[in-house]
C-alpha cells in the first residue's frame, strides 16, 4: 500500500506548523511504510510546516502539486508555468470587482508550475485569514473565480487552495498528476477532497480507477489534523 498525504490542513493546521506530539507519532508510523507527500506549496514552505524530519523520509515529496519532485532531499525533475499578460490582466480585475475590502501584499504569486492568487493578499494576518475563509464560504468567491478562469481559458486549471487562494496551472498538471508514477494500491488522506477543492484531482482519480477496478485504493478526505491522526492510530 502507497500513503498520499496532502499537507495543509491534513497533516497541519492551515499555514502552521504540525503538532509536536503528532510529529512523534507520525514519524514512527512512516517507518517501513512507502510514504508520499503531495502539496501546493513549494519545498521550503512544507519544511517550515512539517520539518526536515519528515520531509526527508518521506519516499517522495510532490511539491507544488507534483510540477516539483523531491526524493531524499534532492530535486528530480522540475515543470515551469508563466503568468501570461492576458491571464494577469483577468486576476486584476478579480482584485478590483471582489467585494473583501481588507487587503495586504501579494496577490498573485508565481510559484513552480502554477500561479497562486488571492483576494486579501497572503500576508494577511491570522485573523484576517479566518474571516476571509468565513466570508469565502458563503459568498463562494473562490469557486467563482475559478471557473471564470477555466471557462476563459480551456487549457488551464483553477482549484481552491487552503483558507485564501486559488491556484492556477495547465490542464492536468493538478495534485492528480502523481497517481501517473504511483502503481497499484493507494490510501489518500485529503482536506479538500470536494469539487473545486486541490484534493478533487487526485480524490476524483482513485475514485474513478477503483470504480473502473483498475486500482484498489481508499480516500480519507479528512476534517484536519487531529482527524488524519485517528484514523492513523488504527492503521499499523
Ligand atoms: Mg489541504
Amino acid at each position: 500500500m502507497k500513503y498520499v498525504f496532502d499537507i495543509d490542513g491534513t497533516l497541519t493546521p492551515s499555514r502552521l506548523k504540525i503538532d509536536s506530539e503528532f510529529e512523534t507519532f507520525f514519524l514512527e508510523w512512516m517507518e517501513g511504510k512507502e510514504i508520499y507527500l503531495v502539496t501546493g506549496s513549494d519545498k521550503d514552505k512544507t519544511i517550515e510546516q512539517v520539518g526536515e524530519k519528515i520531509w526527508t523520509k518521506a519516499t517522495r515529496v510532490y511539491q507544488s502539486c507534483g510540477n516539483a519532485v523531491y526524493e531524499n532531499g534532492e530535486l528530480i525533475r522540475q515543470i515551469d508555468f508563466d503568468l501570461g499578460k492576458d491571464l494577469k490582466k483577468l486576476l486584476e480585475q478579480f482584485l478590483e470587482v471582489s467585494e473583501w475590502e481588507d487587503r495586504y501584499d501579494i496577490h498573485i504569486e508565481k510559484r513552480i508550475g502554477l500561479i497562486n492568487f488571492s483576494t486579501i493578499g497572503r500576508t494577511c494576518t491570522q485573523e484576517a485569514r479566518e474571516k476571509y475563509a468565513t466570508w469565502d464560504k458563503v459568498s463562494g468567491e473562490r469557486i467563482l473565480f475559478c471557473k471564470l478562469i477555466e471557462d476563459r481559458y480551456p487549457h488551464l486549471e483553477a482549484t481552491v487552495g487552503g483558507q485564501i487562494s486559488i491556484d492556477i496551472y495547465p490542464k492536468g498538471k493538478n495534485k492528480g498528476q502523481i497517481l501517473d508514477e504511483l502503481e497499484g494500491s493507494v490510501s489518500f488522506f485529503g482536506d479538500r477532497c470536494a469539487p473545486g477543492g486541490n484534493d478533487y484531482p487526485i480524490a476524483h482519480r482513485l475514485d474513478y480507477e477503483r470504480m473502473k477496478m483498475q486500482r484498489m485504493s481508499v480516500v480519507f478526505d479528512v476534517e484536519g489534523w487531529e482527524d488524519t491522526w485517528n484514523y492513523l492510530k488504527n492503521i499499523k
